[in-house]
């Protein structure tokens, strides 16, 4: 028999779980789950858990239903909500609501965001709040700083570089209050008691804010060039659309080439300079806020020298509070933001240190006095089918991890030597680091031991293993030869595959495409044009390119019309001397001839199947790019040159390896006929794309394989991409392309661990 009473209870009282999937961890999730529990008095826990964030809750039906749309409706800006699966509970009488410790995972890692671009309410507090009016380090539990100022965890002020400022009672009674958006928001600071922004120009040190931004924004008005502290590091900034200060800016960074980001004061700005799809304008917008890369409009007002004449411009929008008050400054809508730095030294981060060299290269200094710990650059990015692919990973993505269904405890991966990332396995986590760079840089060197160490420590690493690139000579693997672990080496292409692989769980055979620049193969010579059917533990090389000479070696990475030579003369012999090619015509002949006979000596003349030598070659060939003036320009350029819709394509010959004979006396015969260049990239981009589809379905054919994994480099090529994508899909393969890591070397540490990790559950053999 039940009463009323009884009756009334049970439906006063209701008990459920919670199972919330998506990127959950890591961006304030836990405590704004505790703060909406709180808002509505329910009772219970709430956990990270490897698949998610689990919430047991108990309360009033009603409350309880409040408590889901907030849930739903109120989420962390950084977090994305895959799913909310709801289940009744049995009661369990709750007292308090508490962040539970998990059991089953470390808390290390989810503790730790990436940083998150100012929010739109910070925004608002920004221009209402007495205590914050105009303040340039306005943050809340939702956005700011975070891996850039932790110094160790658990996640506390005093942790990090946040730690010298105390706070006023204002933020106090926010910082404490479980119902304010700042509650437990660490880097929280105001006009009273945070951190302070300084401008040293003419000798003269301006403190005073208003003062500040008004003379930062009237120096590059004038066309003035200023260094200035950032989120993760210096930036060099002027103003985009005033070409004679983009020149002084290029001069004072020693007159390089390679083409420079900006900025723009909003989304609306851009239309007029830019094609913007709404995926790129979900990116732009995104809180990661990274740069990314956009098609030029004709007839543009960008200055030539920002792209240097190729047809994509770098764009990110504003992300710091002090952006925003610039950009309200500021007459100009458009500045260049390049990273502050000394040639292909890491970005700078320390004030004493930017005055000392940043001030020689700019006429003004913007610094402040909250420490950068961690150095991040801005990321890069573009999206390829509509999806986001990531060429340089840093600022607003590191150090959110890869989940794997594999253990990687206590793995250490070293990564490449150029566009060095390394990572470590934490249970089933790959956390990357951010873009380091090129390690034959002796800074960036320094940079790589110094974040290795930063990583071991934050990461709480128990490293019992050590994987990286079988190249003798890459000093990433000479790294970690000297710690003495168990280490395995693994071929640079197997890690490229399993890189992707890694990034959609496929672990399985599948056909591996891999097209890179470079990559030390088993055989000594450098592939890079690769055809696998691979797994975790092993591949077989199924095909690749054609071996062909790199005359001078590593000198060709500045002059690709070397490999025009070496292409050229495996085909005709020293006939093509006679074709009276354009790009021969500033190439003097004795140059031309020490090439040949070095080709035919073989000295130094590694052989390479390398697709980005061909890129190179073709790219000279056509005359679009002869001599680089900074990396990888000939292949942009002949991106670049692509003419639309133009869907022919150079004949070329599959046997054992794939021969390019045909397409290079296609391209010569074009020349001869005085065929557009741009008519040529289209054909030659269409001819391996054709090359991709042929190999795919014959090793489909062979080995009853169907999933194809597109990797290297080379894939940063959007045409290249998109059209390989498209049409394996069309033949019903299915395709997995990189979307969390790179597809250049910046992602080959991820591959290395999985590599490693698999080869360790299979138990086999790991060299000492
Ligand atoms: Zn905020
Ligand atoms: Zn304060």
């Amino acid at each position: 028999m039940h009463s009323f009473k009884q009756s009334l209870i049970y439906t006063l009282i209701k008990s459920i779980k919670i199972i919330v999937k998506g990127l959950v961890q890591g961006v304030g999730f836990r405590p704004f789950v505790y703060r909406i529990a709180h808002k509505y008095n329910l009772k219970g826990n709430v956990e990270n858990r490897n698949d998610g964030v689990l919430i047991n809750i108990e309360g009033e039906p009603e409350l309880i239903n409040l408590f889901l749309l907030s849930l739903k409706n109120e989420a962390p800006v950084a977090s994305s909500i895959e799913s909310i699966a709801v289940q009744d509970n049995v009661i369990r009488n709750f007292q308090i609501f508490e962040i539970v410790k998990s059991n089953n995972m470390s808390d290390t890692i989810t503790e730790i965001s990436p940083d998150i671009a100012v929010c739109d309410d910070c925004l608002t507090d920004l221009k209402s709040q007495n205590h914050r009016i105009n303040y340039p380090f306005i943050n809340c539990t939702n956005c700011g700083p975070r891996f850039t100022i932790i110094q160790d965890i658990p996640y506390d002020r005093d942790k990090t570089t946040m730690k010298d400022f105390v706070m006023c009672d204002t933020c106090n009674e926010e910082y404490t209050d479980v119902n304010d958006r700042r509650f437990h928001a660490q880097p929280v600071a105001c006009n009273n008691c945070g951190p302070v922004y300084e401008l040293l120009y003419n000798g003269n040190t301006i403190r005073n804010f208003k003062e500040l931004i008004q003379t930062t924004a009237s120096i590059i008005d004038k066309g003035h060039v200023i260094a200035m502290k950032g989120l993760g590091g210096f930036h060099i900034a002027c103003n985009a659309l005033d070409r004679n200060a983009v020149i002084r800016l290029r001069k004072y960074k020693n007159r390089e080439h390679k083409p420079l980001a900006v900025m723009a004061r909003n989304i609306d700005v851009l239309n007029r300079v830019v094609v913007v799809s709404e995926s790129e304008k979900k990116s732009l917008l995104s809180w990661r806020k990274p740069i990314v890369l956009l098609k030029l409009i004709n007839g543009n007002i960008i200055p030539n020298e920002i792209s240097n004449g190729l047809n994509t411009l770098g764009v990110m929008l504003p992300y710091l509070p002090f952006h925003y008050l610039l950009f309200e400054e500021l007459k100009t809508d458009m500045i260049v933001l390049t990273s502050g730095n000394i040639s292909d030294e890491p970005i700078i981060i320390e004030n004493e240190i930017a005055k000392k060299s940043l001030s020689n290269i700019s006429d003004a200094l913007v610094i402040n006095n909250r420490d950068i710990y961690n150095r991040t650059d801005d990321s890069v990015v573009f999206m390829g089918n509509n999806k986001e692919r990531i060429i340089r990973r840093s600022r607003g993505y590191v150090p959110n991890p890869v989940n794997l269904p594999l253990n990687l405890e206590g793995i250490f991966a070293a990564g490449a030597e150029l566009k060095n990332c390394f990572c470590i396995g934490k249970e089933n986590q790959a956390i990357l680091s951010q873009h380091i760079g090129d390690l034959k840089n002796l800074e960036t060197y320094d940079f790589y031991k110094e974040t290795v160490n930063q990583f071991f420590k934050l990461f709480r690493m128990n490293h019992s293993l050590s994987v990286g690139d079988m190249h003798p000579d890459y000093l990433s693997t000479q790294f970690i030869k000297k710690m003495n672990m168990p280490s395995v080496f693994v071929q640079h292409h197997h890690a490229h595959i399993a890189s992707c692989m890694a990034e959609h769980n496929l672990d399985e055979q599948v056909i591996g495409i891999s097209f890179d620049g470079t990559g030390y193969g088993d055989d000594g010579n450098i592939w890079g044009g690769e055809f696998f059917i691979a797994d975790y533990q092993n591949y077989k090389r199924i095909s690749h390119f054609e071996y062909i000479p790199i005359p001078g070696g590593d000198s060709v990475s500045k002059e690709p019309w070397r490999m025009a030579v070496s292409y050229l003369y495996k085909v005709y012999g020293k006939e093509f001397l006679n074709f009276q090619l354009p790009f021969l015509k500033n190439s003097p002949i004795e140059k031309i001839n020490l090439i040949i006979q070095a080709i035919d000596k073989k000295l130094n003349c590694p052989l390479t199947s390398s697709v980005g030598r061909l890129f190179d070659a073709v790219s000279a060939i056509s005359n679009i790019c002869v001599i680089n003036s900074f990396e990888a320009e000939a292949p942009m350029r002949l991106e670049a040159a692509i003419a639309e819709n133009c869907s022919d394509k150079y004949p070329y010959l599959i046997s054992n390896v794939v021969c390019f004979d045909e397409v290079v006396k296609g391209i010569v015969s074009d020349l001869k006929n005085s065929t557009k260049a741009s008519v040529i990239s289209a054909k030659f981009h269409n001819t391996i794309i054709s090359v991709i589809l042929d190999i795919a379905v014959y090793a489909k054919e062979n080995n009853n394989i169907n999933k194809v994994v597109l990797s290297g480099g080379v894939f940063q090529n959007k045409y290249l991409l998109e059209n390989s994508e498209r049409i394996l899909i069309k033949n019903k393969f299915e395709v997995f392309t990189h979307c969390k890591v790179p597809s250049n070397d910046g992602g080959l540490s991820l591959g290395q661990l999985a590599i490693a990790a698999k080869r360790r559950s299979m138990n086999k053999q790991i060299n000492n």
